[in-house]
């Protein structure tokens, strides 16, 4: 194995360690204290496409959904990643489209917020279209689709799918992105009683995953453990105009202090929203839950 293989193994055993610790969301500062024979080597840095200069190929891609370029998930698990600048033969570009070539392990750094990035690893470069500025990225659980079979013949790609690929990393991508995201739209507050408390607040679904619905902030609420279950459970309902409505039994129930104003107070309450309009709950989703919510009653 040559040098960059040596360090880029080291590398994603101490990511996937660090992954174990915490999570797949992690931050600059985490992502930067790597240390090899004595040097730091940075996995984030400051461009897209980032090769530290310990390493002969790019380690990671980032991107971020608020910047120029149109990268993104296409799939459950390839993606987009557009050219730096508009040149194919850009240094970065070439570095990559040899990655490729070279069925190279990647790590993809999806940014949830300032700092703060969803670490996918590995990802391989599967596709270069030079007319459309941009390669297609895959997931572990598409090689075995995708348009390079041997990729799995490599040992060091085996050893690396072995040991650090699991369908539940994909599925805990999903759930801690989906919470990163709606908790920080709404600064880490119940949308219904603005409870603030991060570790009482749950990322909760307007249409449920087990419906289609999408792991988008704007198919998301923001809510505290007990307006989480009142909402899934039908006792209060969220109409299209954000008013909340408290069923009409559990309006006229009399019982203790969390009822009257945890739950009956809220009734005709606008709800919180994101100051961003962009991450406010979709209204036509909120429509189709409230049908349901009508129905409960
Ligand atoms: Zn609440």
């Amino acid at each position: 194995m040559n040098e960059d293989g040596k360090i880029r193994l080291k590398i994603f055993e101490w990511l996937s360690d660090q992954i174990r610790i915490f999570s797949n969301v992690l931050d600059t500062q985490l992502l930067n204290s790597f240390v090899y024979l004595d040097e730091r080597i940075f996995l984030q840095g400051s461009k897209g496409i980032w090769k530290p200069k310990q390493l002969q190929f790019p380690i990671s891609i980032a991107s971020d959904p608020e910047g120029k370029y149109s990268d993104g998930f296409i799939s459950e698990s390839m993606l987009h990643y557009s050219y730096e600048g508009t040149d194919p033969n850009l240094w970065t570009n070439l570095l990559l489209r040899e990655a490729m070539m070279r069925n190279i392990p990647l790590i993809y750094l999806q940014k949830i917020s300032k700092g703060k990035y969803f670490v996918h690893l590995p990802v391989y470069i599967i596709k270069d279209e030079p007319d459309k500025l941009r390669f297609t990225v895959a997931a572990e659980n598409v090689i075995q689709f995708s348009e390079k079979p041997n990729i799995l013949e490599d040992p060091e790609i085996r050893y690396l799918k072995q040991e650090y690929v699991t369908r539940e990393v994909k599925q805990r991508m999903y759930q801690q992105t989906f919470r990163e995201l709606v908790l920080d739209a709404y600064k880490d507050h119940c949308a219904i009683c603005s409870l603030r408390h991060r570790e009482l607040l749950d990322a909760a679904h307007i249409k449920s995953d087990a419906e289609g619905g999408k792991p988008l902030v704007t198919n998301g609420l923001s809510l505290c453990k007990i307006h989480h279950s009142a909402f899934d459970q039908n006792i209060l309902g969220i109409n299209p105009d954000y008013i909340i409505e408290v069923r009409r039994d559990v309006l006229e129930e009399i019982d203790g202090p969390m009822l009257k104003y945890g739950i009956q107070e809220m009734h005709g309450n606008r709800i919180i929203l994101p100051h961003s309009s962009a991450k406010r709950p979709d209204r036509d989703l909120l429509a189709q839950r409230y049908e349901m919510f009508k129905k409960a009653i």
